[in-house]
């Protein structure tokens, strides 16, 4: 007899993620719309509600529904990020399987092209933006957490102008990575991040220029990159990795 392998119950769940997942993926359930109830799920796939259950679980871990609870609750389609390639960064951090060196670098490399691409898609309102930006940045706050959001707000609409999502899809995670590290840490502000720094970054983005956006851009992350590699160990000590 060939090798045949045994089949598990849990396959079926598979099954029916796999579908569910397929309609979801060719916008049969939109974002933001609910999937139908358990109830006729089950009867649909002819399946156990555990089997259902489960499917709908493991949509959920894979970022496709969010379940709400209360009346109008259900599994509801989730728009498509890149949380889920954040998480994985972040994951691989934690195993030591990736550096802030490496972090910096890949930001390096990333960030002064979209920079560049940023000052070539310059537009009155995209301007506008950056200088709203750029002023939030400077309103004081005791908040640590709202601090770091506004800091990074402006590096988001660079990702934004640059319009290139796979750009924005590698370097995403790799800002959000940063932010976990900072918000754990939790340094001094000055350590991290001068606004100056961003300032001229945004001045030759507004001026159209790509040159002087990319080496501004070279500039800020260098400076960033000393204080966030010395994060790393006292990140790794907080979060008991070593
Ligand atoms: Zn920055």
């Amino acid at each position: 007899m060939p090798k045949f392998t045994p089949v598990k119950p849990s396959r079926f769940s598979d099954t029916i993620t796999a579908q569910l997942k397929n309609a979801i993926l060719i916008r049969d359930y939109k974002p933001d719309e609910k999937l139908p109830s358990e109830k006729e799920l089950t009867e649909t796939f002819q399946a156990s509600r555990v089997v259902v259950r489960e499917a709908i679980r493991s949509l959920e871990l894979g970022g496709f529904v969010s379940i709400r609870q209360g009346p109008y609750g259900g599994a509801y389609v989730r728009r498509l990020g890149y949380d889920r390639l954040t998480e994985h960064f972040i994951d691989l951090f934690m195993a030591g399987e990736l550096s802030v060196q490496e972090l910096v670098q890949a930001r390096l490399f990333l960030e002064t092209e979209v920079v560049c691409l940023a000052a070539q898609n310059i537009t009155d309102e995209w301007a506008e933006k950056l200088r709203k930006a750029l002023a939030e940045e400077q309103i004081p706050t005791k908040n640590q957490a709202d601090w770091v959001r506004r800091n990074m707000a402006t590096d988001f609409i660079f990702m934004e102008m640059c319009g290139n999502r796979f750009y924005a899809a590698m370097l995403e995670p790799l800002m959000k990575l940063t932010q976990e590290i900072v918000l754990v840490v939790k340094p001094r502000r000055t350590v991290i991040h001068d606004p100056r720094e961003h300032q001229a970054i945004v001045d030759a983005i507004i001026n159209g220029n790509c040159e002087l956006a990319a080496q501004a851009m070279a500039n800020h992350i260098r400076h960033m990159a000393e204080r966030l590699i010395n994060l790393e160990g006292d990140y790794r000590k907080r979060k008991g990795l070593v």
